[in-house]
């Protein structure tokens, strides 16, 4: 019996507002899950987490993989750091195949010749992909491992996610179209093994909380692809689904439009690893139920803050002693907070305050400088992801949009979907 279940109330046209039913509580979707890499979210604590509207948290599989027995111990993702709600695990399939690139190498591939730009000398290669899976060289002890979908499905199992990801080859935005429909047809197949290998072990565990189980589609910005990969997956009985893919930005409401049209209505849709507001927009405008993005993480952190009338990076010079608000519309903890400094003379923490702190010398006060625009940030898309909601389900959704989007951009134009700042 699935403890794992989606409904929508409220629609405006491919748009939805609904709920996710996990076995650690419900989703109110639309609404984004907050990257935790290793199961917690970097100078966020739990709490804090869901003091601030937080309802999921989308873990690292390939990060986990390791710790994957000692989760399970624990009682799993959710209960092992604190959090003890809705999670979420990615395949790992993506870091797995990052792998040569984050090392400034080109990750290999079979099938050079069919339009892969060219890699690095084949010793030097980090990561090679065969219809089996992938076997890459550990950048940490230069072991050779092999990650296939079996392994990344029994891996997701056992640290316990809600909501697990079938294991998917991404491709790169420079391969040609006879590349892609080769990794497309490898995705596909992976695609059923990964489901298989989930349904087994849920079968084998009744006792343990069902783990749902996402198709991730590929197929990058051909339009052929995208459609007949959406309708291979129609056909299989994944929970729900994951978008991936590399493309460029403009053509996402193109995409969207292409697979979402086709995947069945009844089940939830995920887009994976984008969070940029307008991005968010064209996302619920094309039917996606959840995002998950390390951005508003990591943009904290180098002191990129996001307010309602657009982003700042309070490391510019400009921002030194300044004495305002973040943003003073923003309810987070961290612009609530009454004055801790007689320099603040305002009365709340200051862009000149958390500045002083990303700047600090003293470790103690980086971190809490992280902690207060991770906070921030976190807060900010949460909130805009509740409001679009509100407004889905009062039917006002294009006009929130339209007046969301003017403050935070200034002029803006939406072209086939797509939003575009005029100048
Ligand atoms: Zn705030």
């Amino acid at each position: 019996m699935s403890d794992f279940t989606f409904d929508t109330s409220a629609r405006d046209g491919m748009a939805r507002a609904g709920t996710i039913q996990t076995p650690h509580g419900t989703m109110h979707t639309p609404t984004f899950t907050v990257v935790g890499t290793y199961g917690q979210v970097r100078f966020v604590p739990p709490e804090v987490l869901h003091q601030i509207g937080t309802q999921a948290m989308l873990c690292n599989g390939y990060h986990l993989f390791r710790e994957a027995s000692r989760l399970e111990a624990a009682g799993g993702l959710a209960a092992a750091f604190g959090w003890n709600g809705p999670t979420v695990t990615d395949s790992g399939g993506f870091q797995v195949m990052s792998l040569g690139s984050g090392l400034g190498k080109v990750v290999s591939m079979e099938h050079d010749d069919v339009g892969r730009r060219p890699t690095t000398n084949p010793e030097n290669r980090l990561a090679q992909v065969t219809d089996d899976g992938v076997s890459f060289r550990n950048p940490v002890d230069g072991k050779l491992e092999v990650f296939t979908p079996e392994i990344s499905i029994s891996a997701q199992y056992q640290i316990g996610a809600d909501i697990t990801m079938a294991f998917d080859e991404l491709t790169s935005i420079g391969d040609s179209y006879e590349y892609n429909q080769i990794a497309l047809e490898r995705t596909e197949k992976w695609a059923d093994r990964s489901l298989r290998a989930n349904r087994e072990l849920n079968a084998e565990y009744p006792d343990r909380p069902f783990q749902a189980i996402y198709g991730v589609l590929q197929g990058a910005h051909y339009r052929d692809l995208r459609e007949s990969t959406a309708k291979t997956f129609s056909e299989m009985d994944f929970d729900g689904y994951g978008l991936g893919g590399a493309f460029e930005k403009r053509q996402l409401g193109d995409i969207l439009n292409w697979t979402n049209s086709i995947l069945p209505e009844y089940k939830p849709r995920h887009l994976l690893g984008l969070s940029r507001p307008d991005d968010i927009f064209v996302g619920v405008a094309h039917g996606i139920d959840t995002f998950d993005c390390v951005a508003p993480t990591r943009e904290a952190r180098h002191g990129r803050l996001y307010t309602q009338t657009g982003n700042i990076d309070v490391m510019r010079a400009r921002f030194a002693d300044n004495p305002e608000h973040i943003d003073p519309e923003c309810d987070c903890p961290t612009c609530q907070i009454p004055r801790i400094e007689p320099r603040d003379t305002n009365g709340f923490i200051s862009t000149g305050l958390i500045r002083r702190l990303l700047k600090s010398h003293n470790q103690a006060e980086r971190r809490l400088g992280y902690s207060f625009t991770s906070v921030h940030n976190v807060r900010f898309i949460l909130r805009l992801m509740e409001q679009i909601r509100a407004n889905l389900i009062s039917g006002t959704f294009n006009e929130f949009r339209k007046d969301w989007l003017t403050r935070y951009l200034g002029n803006y134009q939406i072209v086939s979907g797509l939003t575009e700042k005029l100048r």
